[in-house]
């Protein structure tokens, strides 16, 4: 019988009633249609999921399927399709080292490929679905192959179609596009662009941005590392919420705001928990708020999936009574409520 916790970053999480690792797409598929009208759970890297400690009535589907093929063109790009399985920080690595620009900003995000278009994975002013042409799937409902267009997969901050629609779309293959290039796309985060020593908005060369990324990802415990326990988390505990221009008005004028196009106003989650009373180090049982980075929930060792979910209700009551907003959890919750 699989534990869930060692297929999860935050290593937290019981047993899977059945657990299957599917290496193509045809295993994939089987599998799913397998499974009938049990419950059935997909999981790549687990860097996303907090799983119950009663673990998981049904059968996890563990997607390790490898794949890639390169068109190539020479003026202007390159289209490349990747399987759902391959871990993401080698698939970005590898365009960089093969002189492909556009990916560096988003180095060292933990996970596979398959899972990148479900939450928009973003990092340092950059998000994947600007590089991203189609997904294709596996849809459950209709027990068909479907393909999605940039535009079909509605991406949005940290959200898609297919976060909407939990459970009915298997990610097969994700193509992306990308081009040629040694010079990084606009580093629009203040924070990266003084490490590079370079203005907002200018370039840098994509190896150094990608070096500037993963020492800042390391220095607050967002690099996955065996030795790190600040890095046992599921990363960002919350998303940062987005609120009308009138309620952020309401708000301290320290509390950072970012304005939206839409006229709305994002503002940083880890502001409000820090400011409603909670800090870095805090502790319920086993489970700790990083030391390094207020939104990440960690596994400060021998943390039980309640013990998460408890410091993470203690964050959101907090926020709440203090601020009037609800924070909405990032992480995927299996079998567990906050
Ligand atoms: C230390 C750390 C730092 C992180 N930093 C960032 C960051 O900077 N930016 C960011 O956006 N995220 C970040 N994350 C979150 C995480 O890395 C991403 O969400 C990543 O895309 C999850 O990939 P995964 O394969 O581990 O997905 P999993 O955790 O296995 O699954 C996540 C969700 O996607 C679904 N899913 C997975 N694969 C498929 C598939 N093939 N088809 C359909 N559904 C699927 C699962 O059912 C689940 O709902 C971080 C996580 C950690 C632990």
């Amino acid at each position: 019988m699989a534990d869930l916790r060692d297929y999860t970053s935050l290593r937290v999480g019981g047993p899977a009633k059945k657990f299957v690792e599917v290496g193509t797409e045809a295993e994939i598929i089987a599998a799913i249609e397998a499974a009938g009208d049990t419950p059935i759970l997909i999981i790549g890297g687990g860097t996303n999921i907090l799983v119950a400690d009663s673990g998981f009535e049904g059968t996890v589907i563990r997607i390790n399927s490898h794949s890639m093929q390169a068109e190539v063109d020479a003026c202007s790009g390159a289209t490349l399709t990747i399987g759902a399985g391959e871990n993401w920080d080698e698939f970005v690595a590898l365009t960089l080292d093969r002189g492909f620009a556009g990916l560096e900003t988003l180095s060292g995000i933990p996970g596979t490929v398959g899972a990148a278009p479900i939450q928009n994975i973003g990092a340092y002013g950059h998000e994947v679905s600007e590089f991203i042409t189609r997904v294709r799937t596996y849809d459950r409902q209709e027990k068909a192959i479907k393909t999605f267009t940039n535009s079909e997969c509605e991406f949005s901050y940290r959200n898609s179609y297919f976060k909407a629609h939990p459970g009915r779309y298997v990610v097969l293959e994700v193509q992306f596009q990308i081009r040629i290039g040694e010079e990084s796309d606009p580093i629009t985060y203040l924070e990266l662009a003084r490490k590079l020593g370079v203005q907002l908005g200018d370039h840098a060369p994509v190896a150094a941005t990608r070096v500037a990324v993963l020492e800042l990802r390391a220095s607050k415990g967002m690099l996955l590392s065996a030795e790190d326990h600040d890095s046992w988390s599921a990363g960002s505990f919350f998303t940062n919420p987005i609120i009308s221009q009138q309620e952020a008005d309401a708000l301290p004028d320290a509390a950072p705001k970012w304005p939206l196009i839409d006229g709305r106003v994002k503002i940083s989650a880890a502001w409000l928990i820090e400011n409603a009373g909670m800090h870095k180090g805090d502790e319920v049982g086993g489970a700790r708020i990083s030391t390094k980075h207020v939104l990440a929930l960690t596994n400060a060792g021998g943390a039980t999936a309640s013990d998460i979910a408890e410091l993470a209700k203690r964050a959101r009551d907090l926020v709440k009574e203090k601020f009037g907003i609800t924070l909405v959890a990032e992480v995927n919750l299996v079998g567990v409520e906050i």
